[in-house]
């Protein structure tokens, strides 16, 4: 079953303006779940927000951590319900869509809230939403770390290949997002992106 919205809100973490909707980007493998992890755990009253997608769960994920898992068919029952702000099929054919109530909902009542997205979805949130984004880009120190870290985290080289040969495209965006970290080293870089995030929220 697919939840109306994705996201428990607690009615003390409303501010007394509209939510922000923070947008992380940056190739996969470069640790942007790894390091909102991090951060989520220090920042109060920031929600994640589970994008839905039908690839297939891999160990230490679970429901609605970092996805909503949903099948193909409803997913597809989705996309005609109109309840994408944006989808694309990215990697192996695999749907992965921003849950348009839930990001209402949020901006609508005060809620912050901030989630990962590839360069083109963020590219038609930011057109939908533009005075309530933020966009943080992730890059790598170099591509062969990159690569060393898809090659730590899976064991298919087709799935890493796939991931690696978009990292060029995903690459190629950096320079239109508002903030752009570095992830070399991972306290560091957590640190950083903590203190945008404050700002952001309370700006
Ligand atoms: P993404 O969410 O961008 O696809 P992940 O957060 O899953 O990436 O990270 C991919 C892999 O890289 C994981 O195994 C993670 O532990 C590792 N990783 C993330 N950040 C760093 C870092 N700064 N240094 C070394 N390894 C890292
Ligand atoms: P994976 O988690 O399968 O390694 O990679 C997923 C890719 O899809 C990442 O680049 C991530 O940023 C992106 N992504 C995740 N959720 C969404 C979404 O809702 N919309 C779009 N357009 N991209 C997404």
């Amino acid at each position: 079953m697919v939840p109306e919205i994705f996201i428990p809100f607690h009615p003390e973490d409303q501010r007394p303006r509209n939510g922000y909707f923070i947008i992380l980007s940056g190739p996969s493998g470069v640790g942007k779940n790894t390091l909102l992890n991090r951060v989520l755990q220090d920042l109060s009253g920031v929600y994640y927000m589970p994008s839905a997608t039908t690839r297939p769960m891999r160990p230490g994920e679970s429901q609605l951590n970092p996805y909503a898992f949903v099948s193909t068919e409803e997913f597809e029952a989705m996309i005609e319900q109109g309840q994408f702000l944006e989808w694309k099929k990215i990697h192996t054919n695999a749907y992965y869509g921003t849950h348009l109530p839930t990001i209402r909902y949020a901006i609508d009542n005060g809620y912050d809230i901030i989630t990962d997205m590839d360069v083109l979805g963020c590219a038609d949130a930011m057109e939908a939403f533009p005075q309530h984004i933020r966009t943080i880009f992730i890059t790598p120190p170099s591509i062969a770390e990159l690569s060393h870290r898809l090659y730590g985290r899976d064991s298919d080289p087709v799935n890493i290949e796939q991931r690696l040969s978009r990292a060029e495209l995903e690459l190629k965006y950096q320079d239109k997002y508002d903030y752009l970290i570095v992830n070399d080293d991972l306290d560091q870089s957590a640190e950083e992106l903590k203190e945008i995030i404050q700002k952001i929220i309370l700006s």
